[in-house]
């Protein structure tokens, strides 16, 4: 098992939350910081008059507009560790955003309904986490009302996500009935006392003094649940979970403040701190002395009048100080970060320094990209953070011809952003803007309106996914680009895509080309 030897990376732990909507992601986040402390470290954390006031500005325009740009991560100290929460946007259609921000993670939470168990979302989300090993804890939230049997809820997730499920917690009791909760491995009793942080002093729950919280009777039956309950699972073992196979299970109530506390102690004494990642060359560990790091989001026009965009770099390696100069590697250009920006609660900051783990925001004009290294000139890349096959694909058409070059410029950056892709077909002049889910197509035609002053109306294009085509003798790609014209695009790193009008036609092109690789996500080189 990977463990840093630099303190200050040994301090940090990088998560986000997974949940399906309504399960209590949001409550949840509120209580977590509420628990932790902003951190003002001396020396750390400066903001000058001049600055504050650009802040400000970004924060009027974010609410406006009704999204939080602060609220893509949000730092906070607690019991000496320093938390980099993510928040992963909720929203069914926005899953690829939701996807390299997971990459961004060193483990999750995933928040489970006591009353409805594992839905959609939270499977969907699951399986991301999965295909990286990303470790999970799960919090099984509002035991203050009448929920499942956490045995049935224990086996649920054990079953559907083929996951051994070890309790740390366990309810006494739920919804009307709930008195406390039980910390199985410390065998105390935490009665429930409906204060500040709904928990008292810890209880022996083998104790006489169990009787001052719960009738006899109650007790035996309880007692014997909880015994059951660690039989029937097994031991914890922080390997596995680490490997993502095993998942350490909490309860409680996030809008009660019930649990909540060891829940975020489950994540700063189990949680892996920063891990070493992999890149195209070699695997990058935290412990280097070199800063390297990638971006996993890009969100752009937060000022209208600046056109400024902040890039969500996820530091690798290296102490990072403000000022110093990074090279980036789609285009080898080397910028100095002199407004690195830390995000709290309510605030964001410029930051002196920064570790591995934590996120900090960039502003620039466009220089960085989704899926950029940043390095202090190695050329590396790091892997993993991909782009999705679209799974709607509409032409774009300008009301005012007058504007193209216009509204050229607002696709790109939209894409850049990750709020579309964009493709330039070989023939024909519209452009194809590609989408995973409906609602980036309305957040889209929005934004161009707004932000550029463009009018422009989306129609069905005659294809309904694409591909990106590649092959290890570049004639035969280009004998397979020559051949099928009418359906080739480039995207906006003029990789080629094939463009198909059903997933049909995937198939058929698949065995009629046997030597093109057909790639349903593309990794950013
Ligand atoms: P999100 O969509 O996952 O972010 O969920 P929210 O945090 O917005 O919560 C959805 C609803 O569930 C809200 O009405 C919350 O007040 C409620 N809720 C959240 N946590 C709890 C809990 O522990 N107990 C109860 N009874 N309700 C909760």
């Amino acid at each position: 098992m990977y463990e840093p030897k630099t303190e200050a990376v040994r301090r940090r732990r990088t998560f986000a939350i997974i949940s399906h909507p309504d399960a209590g992601k949001t409550t949840l986040t509120e209580n977590l910081l509420l628990m932790g402390g902003a951190i003002r470290m001396a020396g750390q954390v400066k903001a000058k008059g001049e600055r504050r006031r650009t802040q400000s500005d970004w924060m009027k325009i974010e609410q406006e507009r009704g999204i939080s740009v602060s609220s893509a991560v949000m730092t906070f100290e607690f019991e000496d560790t320093i938390c980099n929460l993510l928040d992963t946007p909720g929203h069914e259609d926005f899953s690829e955003d939701t996807y390299r921000t997971l990459t961004a993670a060193d483990s999750a939470i995933m928040v489970i309904d006591a009353a409805k168990g594992i839905e959609a979302q939270t499977l969907k989300l699951f399986e991301v986490c999965r295909l990286r090993d990303v470790p999970i804890i799960t919090f099984i939230n509002k035991v203050d009302r009448e929920g499942q049997s956490p045995f049935e809820l224990m086996d649920e997730i054990a079953e559907r996500l083929a996951l051994d499920t070890v309790p740390m917690m366990w309810p006494a009791g739920m919804g009307g009935l709930f008195k406390g909760l039980i910390d199985l491995r410390q065998n105390t009793f935490l009665p429930h006392t409906k204060g500040e942080e709904g928990t008292g002093e810890a209880v022996d729950f083998s104790s006489d003094a169990m009787a001052e919280y719960i009738p006899e009777k109650e007790l035996e039956t309880l007692r014997e649940e909880a015994e059951l309950a660690q039989v029937a699972s097994p031991d914890f073992d922080l390997d596995l979970y680490r490997a993502g196979a095993m998942t350490p299970v909490f309860f409680g109530s996030a809008l009660r403040k019930v649990g909540v506390r060891q829940l975020l102690r489950g994540v700063t004494s189990l949680a892996p701190s920063p891990r070493p990642q992999k890149t195209t060359v070699r695997t990058v560990e935290p412990d280097e002395a070199k800063v390297s790091g990638f971006v996993f989001k890009v969100q752009a026009n937060m000022d209208a009048n600046h056109r400024d965009r902040i890039a969500f770099m996820r530091l690798c390696s290296g102490r990072f100080k403000r000022g110093m100069k990074l090279k980036i590697s789609s285009s080898g250009k080397v910028i100095s970060v002199h407004n690195p920006i830390l995000f709290f609660a309510q605030d964001r900051e410029l930051v002196e320094e920064a570790w591995p783990g934590d996120i900090i925001g960039i502003p620039n004009h466009g220089t960085i990209r989704v899926g950029d290294t940043l390095t202090e000139g190695e050329d590396l890349v790091f892997t993993g953070i991909p782009n999705f096959a679209p799974e709607i694909l509409q032409r774009v058409r300008l009301d005012d011809p007058m504007k193209m070059k216009h509204l050229r410029r607002a696709l790109e950056s939209l894409a850049e952003e990750g709020v579309t892709q964009v493709f330039k077909p070989k023939i024909g002049a519209n452009w194809v803007i590609g989408v995973v889910g409906q609602l980036q197509l309305e957040v889209l035609r929005e934004r161009i309106d707004a932000e550029y002053g463009i009018k422009v109306g989306l129609e069905p294009a005659p294809f309904e996914t694409a591909r990106w085509v590649s092959a290890d003798d570049p004639l035969e790609l280009k004998r397979f680009v020559d051949a099928n014209q009418g359906n080739i695009a480039e995207d906006r790193d003029a990789a080629p895509v094939f463009m198909a009008k059903s997933a049909w036609e995937v198939g058929y092109i698949t065995d009629k080309w046997p030597n093109i690789s057909f790639s349903a996500t593309r990794e950013r080189q």
